[in-house]
This record gives structure tokens, sequence and C-alpha cells, in this order.
């Protein structure tokens, strides 16, 4: 089996609701994510989504949209000079497809308060639709549109694959769903979590990830603390560095024709495990006749080299949703 397309006998649901008729839902319940002392504000939100068409039909790896209303979409007040009036934002499923009521009717997000100050005048602008989905409370309706994205699933009979997941920040969302899920239905395969945050008061849904490591033996849960921990050239440790450390056992994963890698987070990330993957002689990225990326590293961002990298990815076993 090489390829990780989705089976259309379990189709997938998409744009159940839209922006012109979003489906009222209403939060359930929501928890601080981090420790109290990160200056983060993360949320995990559950939201309840019984008797709509999203019940049992939100996948980690898609997305839903919200739709801010009231004063977060007035832009004198959010200190943003756009008008984001009837404009949805995305925000990854973080739970699996069977909720984390175990039935379905729930669905839960992790979000981030976006929180700055504009460039200009040095005010306070405030993210819109995470500010909205923070100061919400349970019992309060929350407009929601899809689900959205068919690309960033677990592929068809997920348990016969094996994965590295690679996340920084709230790009954990997806990743806490799928493991969730593939350990509900007791997966035997590889899997690895390499996980990047800024401090260790930043690792988001730590708890529950430690619990799982410890009771799957086949889970590898590694943490890159970029602003806690160096590298050995005596950088930031991230997401790379940590794949360069377990190269061996990594590389050796990737090879196989059933494994995937899914990257999920911040642009950023991307160069730098593209170059790891090219340096190490990894296929998920295949580097033409007579070119050599060994020292990918080195290019700048907008340098044309990576729009052929990108085109030599493995579509059908390198996923990724970053911003
Ligand atoms: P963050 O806290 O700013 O960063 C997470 C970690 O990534 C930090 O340790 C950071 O290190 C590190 N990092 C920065 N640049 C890097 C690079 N070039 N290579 C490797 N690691 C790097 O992350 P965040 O604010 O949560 O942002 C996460 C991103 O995920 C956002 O773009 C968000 O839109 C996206 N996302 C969100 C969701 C969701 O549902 N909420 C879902 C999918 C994706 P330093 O800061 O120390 O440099």
């Amino acid at each position: 089996m090489g390829s990780l397309e989705v089976s259309s006998s379990s189709p997938v649901a998409v744009n159940l609701y839209t922006p012109k008729s979003p489906f009222l839902a209403v939060l359930e319940s929501k928890r601080r994510l981090g420790d109290r002392q990160s200056p983060h504000y993360c949320w995990h939100l559950v939201i309840n989504v019984r008797g709509s068409e999203l019940e049992g039909n939100c996948r980690p790896g898609q997305s839903l949209g919200i739709l801010p209303h009231g004063r977060y979409a007035d832009r004198a007040l959010n200190g943003l000079n756009r008008n984001l009036d009837g404009k949805i934002r995305l925000y990854s499923i973080a739970s699996p497809g069977c909720g984390d009521d175990g039935h379905g009717e729930t669905v839960s997000l992790c979000v981030k308060r976006e929180l700055g100050e504009d460039e200009v005048t040095g005010g306070l602008v405030l993210g819109v639709a995470s500010n909205y989905l923070c100061d919400t409370v349970a019992g309060q309706s929350i407009p929601l549109t899809g689900p959205v994205g068919k690309s960033f699933l677990l592929p068809e009979n997920p348990l016969e694959h094996d994965y590295v997941f690679v996340a920084t920040g709230t790009g954990i969302a997806p990743f806490r769903g799928m493991l969730i899920e593939l350990f509900q239905q007791g997966y035997a395969g590889e899997v690895w979590l390499v996980f990047g945050v800024p401090y260790s008061t930043d690792i988001l849904y730590g708890d529950e990830l430690a619990r799982l490591a410890a009771d799957h033996p086949n889970f590898h849960y590694v943490l890159a603390m970029s602003r806690e921990q160096r590298n050995p050239r005596g950088g930031k440790m991230y997401v790379q560095d940590r794949l360069e450390e377990n190269e061996g056992q990594l590389i050796d994963l990737l090879r196989r024709p059933t494994s995937a890698l899914y990257l999920c987070g911040l642009k950023g990330m991307e160069y730098g495990i593209y170059a790891w993957l090219c340096r190490s002689g990894s296929d998920l990225i295949r580097v033409p006749p007579g070119r050599d990326w060994t020292s990918l590293h080195d290019k700048r961002r907008d340098d044309p080299e990576w729009g052929l990298v990108e085109k030599n990815r493995d579509r059908e076993r390198l996923f990724k949703e970053t911003y």
C-alpha cells in the first residue's frame, strides 16, 4: 500500500454549513491550556453540535469556520483597520471523530488569544476570532461553518500506517484528535509526535500527551522547548533539531512506504524540516538528478529553489498545514 488517500467508502463531509447559513452551536465547556504562568492564553473549547449535521461529521485534520459577531467584528473596537464583519476564521478540529464526548455530539478547538500592537500607532490590536472564542462562556452560542479540508486527514485504514507528527504551538490541535482516535481504535503501529513550544509553560495538552506516552510504548513523544533548551550548535531547540537528533530511528521509519509525515503550525518550520529531509536522504522530497539540496538551510526563504523543493514533495505521504 503506497497511497494514503482517504477512502471513498468513508466520505468526508465538507461545507455542511456556510457563512450564509451557519450552525448556531453552543459552547459546552472550556479550559485553559498550558501553565497559568504562561504569557500566552490558550483555551480548549468543547462545542456542542448535537442535532446538527456536524454531529459525527468532524474529523481531526479538518477545520471549522468561526463567524465572530457583536463587538468582535467592530473594527473601531478591535483596533484592526480591516473590516472583518462576515469573514470567517478557520480553526483546526482538536477532537477525535467521535468528539471529546465519545458520541460525536461535541467538537473541540484549540485557540490562542492573538494580542498585539499596531506597528504605527502602538495601539492594542486584538485578534478578532481568537478573542471572540476565548471570551465566550459556557452556554453562549458560536456560529460555525464547515467543516472544511480533505487533505490533512488520517489515511484510509489508519491502523496500517506509521506516523511522524510535527507540531509547533497551536499546530498541535489536529494531532491531539488523531492520537486519541488512533489509540481508541487499538493502534499498534509506531507514532512519533515532535512538538515545539517556547517554554515548558507553553506545552499544550501536556498531561494528556504524557499519559498517552506512558500508556503506549509505541507513542514517542518528544518536546522541543526553543527558549529553554539548546540545540547542539548552541541555537534554539527547534522541532527540526529534534528530528535530526532522532534521525537514526526516524529515517528508517519514514522509509517504510506505509509511513507518513504530517506538519502543522508555523510556516517557518517547513524550511528546516525540508532541509533535514534532503540532508538525511529521505525520499519524501525527491531530489532531482544533478541537484544538491543538502545545504538548503543556507537558502533565503524567497529563493526559487524552495518552490522546486515543494514541487518535489511526496504529496501522498508528506502532509502539511502551515501558516
Ligand atoms: P508559537 O508559540 O509562536 O511557536 C511555537 C514554537 O515554534 C516556538 O517554540 C517557536 O520558537 C517555534 N518556531 C518559530 N520559528 C520556527 C522555525 N522556523 N522552525 C521551527 N520552529 C520554530 O506558535 P503559535 O503562536 O501557537 O502558532 C502556531 C501556528 O499554528 C500559527 O500560525 C497558527 O495559525 C497555526 N495553527 C493553528 C491551529 C489552531 O487550530 N489554533 C491549527 C493549525 C495551525 P521561538 O518563538 O522561540 O523562535
